[in-house]
């Protein structure tokens, strides 16, 4: 049977949370043997969050993991403590499938999704809409990763974003670790995997093709309501 793709989807509550998680609801409801992992910035589970997930129909796991008091800074890590409350999930429960990180905010082509399914190791393809060169993409020649093409190198061994790449959980290891470091979690994430260069199985027709976006919702302006959206979109069931 096809593998399970288990799909990681850190989040936080803010008004535009709902209409992100309910858009990104009607790409995966198209997707066959997924499991959606939400993993909510907050000390309990939110009931917008949670409905959401429900109305989907989807195998789910929604995890309450809010971020540690000291990353409440101006750069703090996005989504870290959720990814990772995810990771020790899958590692407790899971022996075989496939892991992609996947935000709220990004849109897929379900193409994506039949391609990562036959990952071994670690897959990569290209990611649009992100840095300043406007993609971010592993270079690849005769069917292997050579490099990368990224805007931000920053010294990464794999400067590549966390929608990116999609993992065997085969490949998984115990010392698999996401660090609280901005800007450096997919790397020290891959590097703490033992990944070789040579590993890497290029997928989008060897990296020529762009099947994800890291898209970006602009923030609604503060309302000169004086009423938190969060509570009224709760509310109404
Ligand atoms: N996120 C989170 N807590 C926060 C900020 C962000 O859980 O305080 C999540 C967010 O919902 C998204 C991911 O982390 O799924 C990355 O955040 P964002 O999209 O804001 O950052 P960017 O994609 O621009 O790096
Ligand atoms: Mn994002």
């Amino acid at each position: 049977s096809l593998k399970m793709i288990y799909y990681v989807t850190p989040t936080y509550p803010r008004p535009e949370q709902v209409p992100e998680l309910m858009r990104l609801a009607y790409t995966l409801m198209h997707v066959p043997r997924l499991h959606w992992i939400v993993a909510d910035d907050e000390s309990v589970c939110s009931e917008p969050v949670l409905n959401i997930l429900r109305r989907t129909g989807l195998p789910f796991t929604h995890i309450s993991s809010p971020k540690p008091f000291i990353y409440k800074t101006s750069n703090f890590p996005r989504g870290v403590a959720n990814r990772r409350a995810a990771l020790e999930w899958i590692q407790k429960n899971v022996s075989d499938g496939i892991l992609y990180f996947g935000d709220d905010d990004n849109a897929v082509d379900l193409q994506l999704f039949d391609e990562i399914r036959s990952t071994k190791k670690v897959s990569m393809f290209p990611v649009g809409l992100i840095g300043n060169y406007g993609v971010s993409t592993p270079i690849v020649k005769d069917g292997k990763v050579l490099g990368f093409f990224d805007s931000w190198p920053a010294s990464r061994t794999f400067p590549v974003d966390m929608a990116g790449f999609a993992i065997n959980i085969g490949f998984l290891k115990d010392s698999a670790d996401m660090p609280f470091i901005a800007g450096h979690e997919e790397d020290k994430f891959l590097v703490s995997l033992d990944l070789d260069i040579e590993d890497i199985e290029p997928l989008a027709g060897n990296c020529t093709r762009i099947l994800v976006w890291h898209t970006k919702t602009a923030k609604h302006k503060k309302s000169t309501l004086k009423v938190n959206i969060n509570k009224l979109t709760s509310m109404d069931k």
